[in-house]
């Protein structure tokens, strides 16, 4: 090694990697339960991704209508094309109604009805009487929902006295044999290295929009806690599912709520014509985001794009009138103003289909831990290690995620890993073992060997040519031909990876020693990605191939498990779907043709 490190030991029950609505979520609630708890976060704990989550979190209370969370099942299960696993979809539902309460009782200063209930509106895909009408299930606190529970929720760490290591930067997990032990972090301000023990490690790292080079995620959801699995030899799961956001804001990439077709905004085309009605005649424009973004593309595709390149469509609030829009999507009407220039009470908004959700991650059960296949045993649990949020694949979203059940998912599963990793640290009733000798070399051999990088290409450069593949071959729509090319191209991305040049040396603040390890782990999200998608000949959710149209059920409805090893080569293998649920309160819905 060439450098010389300080390194400190720390020793938790717990170490929870990320501060997002996940993170904070688990870390409360497990420093509430009496454990040791650290969280590790590489921004500061509001700055994380779920800060601009805009238009809501779903729970069937029933508010402003029917609902039911045996409906919120089906519809979450529908949304998911029967990838989703039963048993998690119907604990996410059932809990979502008192985790909502809970996050008002710590405060989350929801918009309200006129009665003072939770003001709740309709999302994509939310249906009352499995599917018969629309529910108004998604809870706002205006158009700046993931704001108020992102603060809130830190609010409650503070409360609850939890430890935060803030700007710090998780490197690698530590393994001994098939064992999490704990991680190595580096402290970006003063670029000592953190080395922490515990019983449970929790990735809560948010997802990988940015393997794209259009997508409506902030530049920190790079995939690290899928980049340290795939390097301690886990495999990840469903990783071909990409959701496309249908309106991202035309050049800008950035987001406008699904809220805004919620409160009655419409897309058009060239025309002037509102084609959603051809594609969904029942849904219409509230077609689950699958459906929406691939409209739209055969919009484009076939000529009737609006703007001078024909490449995009129009989104119209225009009608709703001044002071729903100042009441209800005040952030929308600032997002257009700057990233595109318009005044949406009298003009629309142009917008284009933009990578918004990962559907696949680490797989795990939904208590939170990490699960891989193991002896034939498709659900064998990794000891020491849980994952939650978007950075997991539990599975509650399938092949496609409806709006507003990603907050829900953080909440929910957040809260049942601190509940889990209660009973897991009970259990071991003894205090952390100290490292294995050596346990943490492989991690600190990485990072110096990318500090001291001496190659011919620029992380960015190296970056830029990951996202505009993925974003050229990985799209909307695939066909085996893209796909092959896009393995291929992602292939020479990888190996131009072995020949990176890091300019700055220093440990205190090096943005480029930390971009270049951002990349790795977005370089493993993005193969797997391509090679899921082009290993998968159907089409299901927000996988959509032309060359095989049809979902293939008898061969397809499991999942699909992708190890990647150090040269980039990926290795497949298969979960079979959860199709049975937790309680006899509620049947297992069996597949049906999608009909929308
Ligand atoms: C613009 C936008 C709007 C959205 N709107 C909605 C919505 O209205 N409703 C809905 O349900 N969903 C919405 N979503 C989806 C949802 O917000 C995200 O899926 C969710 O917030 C992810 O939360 P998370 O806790 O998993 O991760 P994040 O919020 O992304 O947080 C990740 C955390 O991990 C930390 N971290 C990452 N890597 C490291 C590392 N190497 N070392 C240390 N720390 C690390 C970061 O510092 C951060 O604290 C939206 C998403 C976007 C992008």
């Amino acid at each position: 090694m060439k450098g010389n490190y300080q390194i400190i030991d720390h020793h938790y029950d717990v170490i929870v990697v990320g501060a997002g609505g996940a993170g904070l979520r688990a870390t409360f609630g497990m420093a509430e339960k009496g454990l040791k708890t650290a969280c590790v976060s590489k921004v500061f704990p509001t700055r994380s991704h779920t800060v601009a989550a805009q238009g809501g979190i779903s729970a069937a209370l029933g508010n402003m209508g029917d609902d039911d969370w045996r409906w919120h099942m089906y519809d979450t299960i529908k949304g998911s094309d029967w990838l989703g696993d039963q048993d998690a979809i119907e604990y996410m539902c059932r809990e979502a109604p008192a985790a909502i309460i809970e996050l008002e009782h710590y405060g989350v200063p929801f918009s309200r009805t006129e009665e003072g209930k939770i003001y709740q509106r309709p999302f994509g895909g939310m249906t009352t009487h499995f599917g018969e009408g629309t529910a108004q299930r998604t809870c706002a606190a205006a158009d700046r929902t993931g704001h108020a529970i992102l603060h809130t929720l830190y609010q409650q760490a503070m409360k609850h006295q939890a430890e935060f290591f803030i700007e710090y930067f998780a490197t690698d997990l530590i393994m001994d044999g098939d064992t999490c032990r704990g991680v190595l972090a580096l402290n970006l301000l003063d670029g000592t290295l953190h080395r922490f023990s515990s019983h449970l490690v929790v990735l809560a790292t948010g997802g990988y929009g940015r393997s794209y080079f259009s997508c409506t995620s902030a530049h920190t959801c790079t995939g690290d806690g899928m980049g340290m699995a795939l390097r301690a030899g886990l495999p990840m799961q469903d990783m071909e599912f990409v959701q496309f956001h249908p309106t991202g804001v035309y050049g800008a990439g950035c987001l406008i709520t699904e809220g805004v077709r919620g409160e009655g905004g419409y897309l058009t085309n060239a025309k002037g014509e509102r084609f959603m009605e051809r594609y969904a005649p029942n849904a219409k424009d509230l077609a689950s985001r699958d459906v929406v973004s691939r409209s739209m593309t055969i919009e484009i595709n076939e000529g009737r794009g609006v703007g001078a390149k024909q490449d995009h469509i129009h989104l119209h609030l225009e009608h709703l009138g001044p002071e729903v829009i100042h009441e209800r999507l005040p952030g929308i009407a600032e997002t257009a103003r700057v990233f595109a220039g318009v005044d949406v009470t009298k003009d629309p908004i142009p917008v284009l289909p933009t990578v918004h959700y990962n559907m696949g991650g680490v797989p795990t059960n939904y208590h939170g831990e990490v699960v891989t296949l193991k002896d034939g045993n498709p659900d064998h649990v990794v000891p020491g290690l849980m994952a939650i949020g978007e950075a997991a694949c539990v599975s509650v979203h399938g092949a496609n995620r409806l709006g507003s059940n990603s907050l829900l998912d953080l909440v929910v599963f957040g809260r049942a890993a601190a509940i889990r990793a209660a009973e897991i640290v009970k259990d071991i009733g003894a205090s952390v073992k100290p490292l294995p000798e050596g346990a943490s070399d492989a991690a600190l051999e990485r990072l110096d060997r990318l500090r001291y990088a001496d190659g011919g290409s620029s992380t960015a450069s190296i970056r830029d040519d990951m996202q505009q593949t993925m974003q050229r071959y990985a799209a909307v729509f695939r066909t085996g031909d893209t796909l092959q090319k896009g393995c291929d191209e992602m292939q020479r991305v990888y190996e131009r990876f072995g020949d990176v040049r890091v300019n700055d040396r220093s440990l205190i603040w090096n943005s480029d020693l930390i971009e270049t390890l951002e990349l790795e782990n977005l370089l493993g999200c993005a193969i797997t990605t391509v090679e899921s998608a082009l290993h998968r000949p159907e089409s299901r959710g927000a996988h959509a191939r032309e060359d095989y149209t049809e979902r293939d059920d008898k061969k397809w409805m499991k999942h699909t498990l992708s190890w990647m090893d150090a040269t980039g080569k990926v290795r497949f293998d298969y979960r079979p779907v959860h199709m049975y649920t937790l309680s006899d309160d509620v049947e297992p819905i069996p597949p049906k043709a999608r009909v929308y």
